[in-house]
């Protein structure tokens, strides 16, 4: 099956909106660096160069994007590929 701009999708992609465009840029670059919750062992967002805190309480990835919006917050415990030890 094709979306209208004829790109291959499946039937449950075509019904949820197509694909990758019902994804926000954030959803991207997520999906891009498998952000994913960390196993046990694993280094952690909240331990990462990358991550930083906004007015205290939301917490934010350098790489994913920053704005004030919670479309950009991320989960301390989670992880991803590109994780940086802070030096
Ligand atoms: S582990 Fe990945 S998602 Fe988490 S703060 Fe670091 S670079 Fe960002």
């Amino acid at each position: 099956m094709k979306d209208l701009f004829g790109v291959e999708i499946t039937e449950k992609e075509y019904l949820a909106g197509g694909k990758p465009r019902s994804l926000s840029v954030y959803q991207r670059r997520q999906l891009g660096m498998d952000y994913r919750k960390a196993k046990e062992g694993e280094e952690q967002c909240g331990e990462c160069s990358q991550h930083i805190v906004m007015a205290g309480a939301y917490h934010k990835c350098k790489l994913i994007g920053v704005s004030r919006s919670e479309a950009t917050d991320i989960r301390v415990r989670h992880t991803c590929d590109r994780w940086e030890e802070i030096l």
